[in-house]
């Protein structure tokens, strides 16, 4: 695609959460990107992020674009009161919608189930996009691409592209070769890491994040999603696999944690 020449070009990238499903000290893992040429963007809303996503955003029509990885309900369960709160706030805008086949039905009914009336009380439009794996869309103005990770449910990494910088999120699960692909060269790597060695299957972990950081020759790894155990009792042995990588390349972000790219 090609991108528009003329606008400024820098993102924000705000850590709306970090944590896992259970995890009551951090909000569930949702990263939102604001490009100052091409909108703002939340990446996965699961049953905490609607009220931490607030507290950062105050406009009703400031969002451009929801994307969910998956369907677990710490990546999904949030859309309704997100959804509900925009509309009281009195958004105006459509809202684009984004994820793997089924997205439209999955959130129509998880909405109707939450707020049974709300769907047809919202007076702005809900924008559906499937985005099929290795395709590449354009979707306000950026570009929008995806890869199967590994996970026990069906989960897309994505990549967001707005002509300068690259950024790469996982959702829930281990690499795989096409996630590695999608990954190469990109400036801010966002990866789950549950474990801090591949013990679960279908999770990622801090080493395994490491290896594929390295792997994809990626500029920066934020590490979200960790396990709520192994974040409070492992402290030293997670600072011990960070103390690889050089240059401080490596983070683990903060509920609201906020980076200029
Ligand atoms: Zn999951
Ligand atoms: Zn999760």
């Amino acid at each position: 695609m090609e991108f528009a020449k003329d606008r400024v070009r820098y993102m924000e990238i705000i850590f709306i959460g970090v944590g896992e499903a259970c995890d009551s000290n951090y909000p569930n893992t949702s990263i939102l990107i604001k490009d100052a040429g091409c909108g703002n963007h939340l990446l996965d809303c699961g049953f905490s992020v609607p009220h931490y996503y607030f507290g950062q955003c105050f406009a009703p029509d400031e969002l451009d674009t929801l994307w969910i990885s998956h369907f677990h309900g710490d990546h999904f369960f949030g859309v309704p009161l997100l959804l509900l709160r925009l509309w009281e706030m009195g958004r105006k805008k459509p809202l684009h919608i984004v994820g793997q086949e089924n997205i439209a039905a999955k959130i129509s009914k998880t909405v109707n189930l939450a707020y049974g009336n709300l769907a047809g009380k919202l007076q702005y439009e809900l924008k559906f996009h499937v985005l099929p794996p290795n395709e590449k869309i354009n979707i306000a103005g950026l570009q929008w691409q995806s890869a199967w990770g590994n996970h026990s449910r069906p989960c897309l990494a994505l990549c967001l592209n707005n002509g300068r910088k690259k950024i790469f999120y996982s959702g829930d699960g281990r690499p795989t070769p096409e996630t590695a692909a999608l990954a190469g060269g990109c400036d801010l790597l966002i990866h789950e890491a549950f474990m801090l060695t591949d013990d679960i299957p279908g999770h990622g972990s801090i080493q395994g994040c490491i290896n594929f950081f390295r792997q994809a020759e990626a500029k920066r790894l934020a590490l979200v999603h960790l396990n709520r155990e192994i974040r409070l009792r492992e402290k030293k042995s997670i600072h011990t696999l960070l103390s690889h990588v050089p240059d401080q390349a490596c983070f683990l972000p903060e509920t609201g944690e906020k980076i200029i790219l």
